[in-house]
This record gives C-alpha cells, sequence and structure tokens, in this order.
C-alpha cells in the first residue's frame, strides 16, 4: 500500500483542467467571459489549426496589474470574489479562479496585460515554469495567447476532432456568446481568415444580425420579441412562432444572467407554454434572457456553469411559463386588435359623451358595447358604462317630443366622425368569399386574401371553448330526450365508475346498468352534435390510453383536443357563407387560433402586394 501524498501543482491544475477544459472551445470559453467580466467593449479571437496549435483572445477591458500577473495564473485566485458571502451576490461569469491556472497547465501560455496604454507586462509559462515578468507594448486591456494545447497532455490530445470540428465549436459558442453580451464588439479569425465581425449594438432587441447567426434568418423573420417582469425578475427575447416548429430541440436557447445554460426547469416551463400548440413530437424554438437578483440562483453548481439552481423553482418555471403562454395566445389577438384600431378609434369619441351627458346615437353606444372590452379604453368599468347608457335611453323615451331634434344633435355628432379616413370596420379575418373544395374557407380582408383550414380552424375553437369552459366548471350541459345506452367492456364501465367526478365536471351524466353497459343521460352541448355513443368510446379509449392520475392536466388536455379534432365540422362538408363568417368571428375570440390543436397553420394571408407580385402586376 502506498503512503499518502500531496499532488504537486502541475497535476493538480492538470486535474482540475479536465473538466473545464475539455476542447479548444473550452478554453475560448473561458478566456472570452474574462474579458467580459474585465468590461472590454472589443474582443478579438485568432484561431490557428482549429485552435490546437493557437487561440488568441485580445480585449481592451480593464487589464490586470503587473504585480497580479503571477497570481492570474494560479489556482484559486481570482479578483471577483474575496468571501463566501460574495459568491451570492456574484454576477460575474467567473468567479473560481481555475481557468487560467487550468489552461496553462496544458499548454504554453503567454499573459500580456496593461492597465494604462502602453504600459504593458508580459509572462509565458509552460508547463509548472513560469518566465519572468517582462516590459512588452500593449494598449490597455489583456491578450491571452494559447499555444499547443495539450501538448503534455497525450491521452486528451486524442480526443480532439478534425481542425473543421473544432472551429465550429469555436464558432458556435462565440455565436451564443455575442448575443448575450451585445454591447461588446466581436471578431473571429480561423487561420488568419475573417469569419465572424459583429459591430456592437445599443439595445439587445436591435442585436438581430446576431441572432440571424445564431438561428438563420427565417427565425428572426417570424419570431416574436417578449418582455415582461415579475418579482424582480425579468424575461426577454424571441420566441419562435408556432409555425417555425422544429424537429428537434436544436434552437433552444436559454440564459440566466447573460450565462447560457441547460435547465431541466426552464426547458419544461417553455414546452408546457407551447404544449397547446405544437404536434407532439415538435420542438419550439427560442433565445431567452432571464434577468434574476443573484441572490436568487446559486451559479456554483458545475465547474463550467453551465447549469443553475434556483431557490424559488416554483416561481420561475411559473414566471416563464405564464409569460410565454400569454404572449403566444395574445399573438393573433395582437393582429386582430391593430386592425381593428382604427375602426374603433371613433368610438372613443361617443364613450365620453356618454359618460358625461352628452348626446350620442344610440346604435353608436351599443356599437360600442359590443366591441371586445380589451379594444377600448373604458373610461370607467364596462357596467357603469351600461347604467350611463340605460339612462340615456330611458330620457329619450321621456322626452319623445324632442327626440327629432335631438337625433338632429346626434347626426351632427356622428357625421365629423367617419371624415378621420378611417375605413368601415372589416374584422381581422374578412368576411367569407366562398369555400374552396370543401376544405378551405376562402375571405376577403382589408390587405386581401384570407384562406382559412376549416376543420384545423373550428378544432382549436372548440378545444380552447372546452378548455375554457371546464377550467370555469361551466360546461354547459345538453340533456339528452333519449338516453343512450351503450354496451362496453367491464374495464371501461370500472373506469367511468371511478372517474365520475371527472365525467361530470366535462358535461357528462353516464350511469353503470349492469355490468358491461352504460346509461349517457347528459353530454357537454359543445359535443352534442356528433354521434353520442363515438364520442363516449372516445373518451374512454383516451382515458384508458393515457390515464388521468398523473399528469391529470395534460391528459385532461390531450382528451379534450381529440374530442376536439373528432367534432369539428369535417373537409368536405359544405358550409353556407352565414355558417363560414361565423366561424371566422369565433376564430377571432379564440386563443391561439392561428394554430390547429396539432400545431398546424390555420389560417394564411396573401396580401394585394402578394397576389400582385406573383402575377407581376405594376412591373
Ligand atoms: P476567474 O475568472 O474565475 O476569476 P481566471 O483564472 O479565469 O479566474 O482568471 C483569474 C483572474 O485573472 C481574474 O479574476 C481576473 O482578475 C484576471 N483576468 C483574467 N483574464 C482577464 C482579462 N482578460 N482582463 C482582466 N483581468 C483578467
Ligand atoms: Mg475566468
Amino acid at each position: 500500500m502506498n503512503r499518502i501524498q500531496e499532488l504537486d501543482t502541475l497535476v493538480a491544475n492538470q486535474i482540475a483542467a479536465g473538466e473545464v477544459v475539455e476542447r479548444p472551445a473550452s478554453v475560448v470559453k473561458e478566456l472570452v467571459e474574462n474579458s467580459i467580466d474585465a468590461g472590454a467593449t472589443q474582443i478579438d479571437i485568432d484561431i490557428e489549426q482549429g485552435g490546437v496549435r493557437l487561440i488568441r483572445v485580445r480585449d481592451n477591458g480593464s487589464g490586470i496589474h503587473s504585480e497580479d500577473l503571477s497570481l492570474a495564473l494560479r489556482r484559486h485566485a481570482t479578483s471577483k470574489i474575496r468571501s463566501s458571502q460574495d459568491l451570492e451576490s456574484t454576477l460575474t461569469l467567473g468567479f473560481r479562479g481555475e481557468a487560467l491556472a487550468s489552461v496553462s497547465s496544458v499548454s504554453r501560455l503567454s499573459l500580456c496585460s496593461a492597465i494604462k496604454q502602453t504600459s504593458g507586462w508580459q509572462l509565458t509559462t509552460e508547463g509548472d515554469r513560469v518566465s519572468a515578468l517582462a516590459p512588452a507594448a500593449h494598449p490597455q486591456g489583456t491578450t491571452v495567447e494559447v499555444r499547443d494545447l495539450f501538448f503534455n497532455t497525450p491521452a486528451r490530445r486524442k480526443f480532439l476532432r478534425t481542425e473543421k470540428t473544432e472551429f465550429d465549436h469555436i464558432d458556435e459558442l462565440i455565436k451564443r456568446m455575442a448575443l448575450a453580451a451585445f454591447s461588446v464588439g466581436f471578431t473571429l479569425k480561423h487561420n488568419q481568415r475573417m469569419i465572424r465581425q459583429y459591430a456592437p449594438v445599443k439595445e439587445i432587441a436591435r442585436a438581430t444580425e446576431r441572432l440571424s447567426a445564431l438561428c438563420g434568418p427565417a427565425f428572426v423573420e417570424q419570431a416574436l420579441y417578449i418582455e415582461s417582469e415579475a418579482a424582480g425578475m425579468q424575461l426577454f427575447g424571441w420566441i419562435a412562432s408556432p409555425n417555425f416548429s422544429r424537429g428537434q430541440a436544436d434552437q433552444q436557447y436559454f440564459y440566466v444572467n447573460g450565462r447560457i445554460v441547460r435547465d431541466k426547469l426552464l426547458v419544461h416551463a417553455l414546452k408546457k407554454a407551447y404544449h397547446d400548440v405544437l404536434y407532439r413530437d415538435r420542438y419550439p424554438a427560442y433565445v431567452l434572457f432571464l434577468d434574476i437578483p443573484p441572490m436568487q440562483i446559486d451559479v456554483n453548481v458545475h465547474p463550467t456553469k453551465h447549469e443553475v439552481r434556483f431557490r424559488e423553482s416554483r416561481l420561475v418555471h411559473d414566471f416563464i411559463f405564464n409569460s410565454v403562454h400569454d404572449a403566444l395566445a395574445s399573438d393573433h389577438k395582437e393582429h386582430a386588435a391593430c386592425v381593428n384600431e382604427a375602426a374603433i378609434a371613433p368610438l372613443q369619441a361617443p364613450i365620453q359623451e356618454i359618460m358625461h351627458g352628452a348626446a350620442c346615437t344610440i346604435q353608436h353606444a351599443e356599437r360600442v358595447l359590443a366591441a371586445p372590452k380589451k379594444q377600448i379604453n373604458f373610461p370607467e368599468d364596462r357596467a357603469a358604462f351600461k347604467q350611463a347608457l340605460n339612462a340615456k335611453i330611458e330620457s329619450y323615451q321621456r322626452s319623445v317630443p324632442r327626440v327629432q331634434e335631438q337625433l338632429a344633435v346626434y347626426q351632427n355628432l356622428h357625421e365629423p366622425l367617419p371624415k378621420t379616413d378611417v375605413q368601415p370596420t372589416v374584422p381581422p379575418l374578412g368576411y367569407a368569399l366562398c369555400q374552396l373544395k370543401g376544405i378551405y374557407i376562402l375571405s376577403e380582408d382589408k390587405e386581401g386574401l384570407v384562406l382559412v383550414d376549416m376543420h384545423a380552424a373550428h378544432e382549436r375553437v372548440l378545444y380552447e371553448k372546452m378548455k375554457e369552459a371546464l377550467t370555469q366548471q361551466k360546461m354547459p350541459i345538453q340533456i339528452l330526450l333519449v338516453p343512450v345506452t351503450l354496451q362496453v367492456s367491464e374495464r371501461e364501465a370500472d373506469l367511468v365508475e371511478k372517474e365520475s367526478l371527472f365525467f361530470k365536471e366535462l358535461g357528462f351524466c353516464i350511469e353503470r346498468m349492469s355490468k358491461e353497459v352504460l346509461v349517457i343521460r347528459e353530454v357537454p352541448q359543445l359535443l352534442a352534435s356528433g354521434s353520442i355513443e363515438q364520442l363516449i368510446r372516445d373518451t374512454l379509449a383516451d382515458l384508458l390510453t393515457h390515464g388521468r392520475s398523473q399528469r391529470a392536466e395534460e391528459s385532461i388536455n390531450h382528451l379534450l383536443s381529440t374530442l376536439a379534432c373528432r367534432h369539428a365540422v369535417h373537409a368536405k362538408r359544405q358550409l353556407t357563407l352565414p355558417e363560414m363568417n361565423a366561424l371566422l368571428r369565433e376564430m377571432e375570440k379564440t386563443d391561439h387560433s392561428g394554430q390547429c390543436n396539432h400545431g398546424r397553420p390555420t389560417v394564411m394571408r396573401l396580401s394585394l402586394q402578394e397576389l400582385d407580385k406573383l402575377f407581376m402586376r405594376g412591373r
């Protein structure tokens, strides 16, 4: 048995390097993080032979004091924290004081730095030998050169991939880091060729060039920029429209306090937010930044800090879920609201008039009342407005002789309003023109042509309605004039008994007559139009396969979505124009109506401009 000995520094550092320095890209990550921590506004990165031959990172940050240069290379030496309390408030990317020590133990490293213009000092290392401090010309800032990575650890060197693969890792890393550090300029060269060049930008929302480098121009084009704030946390960034969903989770970037992290909690919150609008095996795309008070997280979970621990994970989860879910839900409505804004504007004046006792046409007032609440800033609540309006109508009736006279006044009030060149209201999804092949509704809106997938749209409308009714516990029911008897398996009948409360909530009244016979007395009104027998069989089948005990919410939604799909109007059914218009109006009122329950789009638009382009008009 060997006796215990303390490891020498070089070996200890090389072991530590095993954790943080996996490949050239990990070195680049540590060096660039140091530059960002030093407050650099410009960072230039030179790579040769995929980083194996050379990695050079040069910045214009604070620089390192000449007396501290050799300390910077020592393990557990850092300027970023002093005590363990500091760990709780640190906002710097580094704080472990290990990176330079680790990197220098597996490469030939040179560190050159100046805290004032052209008064630099330099150190070089090889293995455990550190050179004497020598003066070197350097503008304010720091340059770290790492040569011959893993020259003294052949085992590690064997794991390196081709030059191209290693450089691709570096390139990907820089894309990710540059987006978070949007106010810093970056250049990246490989074998003296300029590969990336980013000018600094002032606001993250404008960092679209960097965003495009990371996620591609198609993502940028359709992504929604969101911002929200609660409980000292801020969430901002881009979320892809569900139509842009992906076959794998390859475009999911989440930053916590500027640090890219992979975290199950965060992924779950996002997955849940997209749950209703994505097909089951599709993945959402997003680039999101969470800023959270450092007290609320523990970043010291993993040496490369890819993971974080949240002190109040539920709160964080729900904040992210709500922010993204609401943004997705209002996306479609927002579009509706903006189309309607112009049409709503003339309604503001009459509201004021009614509330403050002036005259106004009744039709006008009624139109105001009928308008969706979200679109109007009511001076007080709607009830007060309604009361005022009723009082108004009553007083009209009492003063019949004066009505003619008043009408003239209303007319006058009414007249000037439309002159603010406001078009008559065209609903966001327009008015139906016809049905195409029994599948699509063609409709005309202000911009041009709207195409609606009838079945998919109806399915979504039904689904959202049922969900809403279920959460409000107000599922409208239909009592069947003739109860339906149904032959089922014993297992199914047991299930009906076991879940009787759940069936009741859904709007079913089902009784068990005998071992294998059920009687259905009431069904949810929304589904009453189809075959009742089929409806029950579907529900039972779904409950049997998906269960309900765990993941209750998800399985209920799955059930509702199946039911909605089965009961939505089927392709090939001929609809009348009023039926089509009714569906369009329902869609406008429905959350997420831009996608069916499986995440396929329900609406496409072709503006006149686009049509003109197709026909090369006006060229
Ligand atoms: P950490 O970043 O965890 O503190 P490092 O080993 O990466 O540990 O760096 C050690 C110290 O060297 C840092 O705390 C910092 O003071 C200094 N340093 C490293 N790189 C730079 C740089 N580019 N500019 C200024 N100071 C730097
Ligand atoms: Mg560091």
